[in-house]
């Protein structure tokens, strides 16, 4: 096995350096690229920025790079990789993804069948097995993905299996849910501290209270869920479980947290609380049913997360407008909280009333949206001497 990787971990675009700095918490230097985050590091690396990372899409290994101009130079590049230190004799490898861009090589097709036929015959060779009989699949799944940038090859191997955001907590979803690695990133982009008061007035399916109470608990991401690496036979799997035990004696249980979420829909409200259930945080957060045109509160400082209904989804315009002016007319009262709002809608502003302090394009999927941030203003205490 290899002693050291070197590693990517992808990132949705705009939230790149939200993933770098996780991954620099966990102790790892890295480089922000765009869409991904390079670092390097052994096992534990793998091991750790798949339990913990809460931004990141997936960690793949960076199996070699190389120039491929020509089918030939591809096939020597892929052939020409140390694939004996990772695939065992019999394991299921997959080209599963292939991906030309603004390069020569652009039939993705091939790219994937001559990549392919470029690691069975390493495999053959390094393994003394006859080119003329085909390798076995049956065992545990390495997937390759082969990407082709500007003629620079690049073969990777997934190291995650589902993606990231999929944390094993989600038990229903309802018509819009943000995904959990946005939710985890845009709280991590906003001044929200565990002791400060957080609303999400429109929480649909409960994400951004419940990824906040796994990072004020700091429950790792992915303790409830399973990675593609933990199959194959050169993971030390005491390893892995050392790793979630620890993570597990990391949770802390001492904090008063002061996390709502509100929805106009009874139904979503039930939704959230079997999700804040089963991540094991339902005792952190109140879900209840309200209207956000009902939403009062005397508490200062605190942090209003909302992916309201926007254009494509749920709602019509002049109700999308209606809802978002009322917004504008609850959230203003609120003069010390800040207010963090996800739309696709481009007309926010004017609909809202105010113009954000900052705005931050990102997407949800492949929709584009913006993160409307507005700073709450800052309470000064007045000295009693
Ligand atoms: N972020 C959520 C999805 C939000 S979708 C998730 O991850 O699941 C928008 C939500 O706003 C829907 O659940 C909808 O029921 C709710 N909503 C629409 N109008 C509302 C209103 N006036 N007050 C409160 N919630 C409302």
């Amino acid at each position: 096995m290899k002693e050291k990787f070197e590693l990517v971990a992808t990132a949705a675009a705009g939230l790149e350096a939200v993933v770098g700095r996780e991954i620099r918490n966990l102790g790892y230097d890295c480089q922000v690229e765009n869409g991904r985050v390079r670092f390097e590091g052994g096992l534990d690396a793998i091991i750790k920025t798949n339990l913990w990372l809460r931004s990141a899409d997936r960690i793949k290994i960076v199996v070699g790079q190389f120039p491929a101009r020509t089918f030939e130079e591809l096939f020597q590049g892929v052939f020409g990789l140390d694939w004996e230190h990772y695939l065992p004799l019999g394991c299921k490898f997959p080209i599963s993804k292939a991906k030309c861009v603004k390069s020569k090589l652009h039939n993705e097709p091939s790219v994937q069948a001559i990549s392919k036929k470029a690691v069975v015959k390493k495999l053959q060779q390094h393994f003394s097995r006859p080119e003329n009989v085909p390798l076995q699949e049956v065992g545990a799944e390495f997937k390759i993905e082969v990407s082709i940038l500007k003629d620079q090859a690049t073969v990777m191997i997934d190291t995650t299996g589902a993606s990231l955001f999929k944390r094993g907590y989600r038990v229903e979803k309802g018509g819009a849910p943000i995904k959990e690695n946005m939710a985890a990133a845009i709280l991590q982009l906003s001044n929200w501290y565990p002791d400060k008061p957080l609303i999400d007035p429109t929480c649909g399916s409960g994400t951004f209270c419940i990824e906040a109470a796994l990072l004020a608990r700091n429950i790792a991401p992915g303790l409830k869920r399973s990675f593609a690496f933990e199959e194959w036979n050169w993971v030390d799997q005491d390893a892995v479980e050392q790793a979630r035990k620890d993570a597990q004696t990391q949770i802390r249980t001492d904090l008063v947290l002061d996390i709502s979420g509100f929805d106009i829909d009874g139904r979503m409200v039930e939704i959230a609380k079997k999700n804040a259930f089963a991540a094991g945080v339902e005792d952190a957060i109140c879900f209840k049913q309200m209207r956000l045109q009902d939403l009062r509160t005397d508490k200062i400082n605190g942090v209003i997360l909302s992916n309201p209904p926007y254009g494509e989804r749920l709602l019509d315009d002049t109700a999308i407008a209606r809802l978002y002016r009322e917004m504008g007319e609850v959230f203003a009262p609120l003069t010390t909280w800040s207010k963090f709002i996800l739309t696709s809608d481009e007309q926010f502003e004017s609909r809202f009333g105010s113009q954000a302090d900052k705005k931050r394009k990102l997407y949800n999927g492949t929709l584009k949206v913006d993160l409307y941030q507005f700073f709450g203003q800052r309470v000064k205490r007045t000295r009693t001497e």
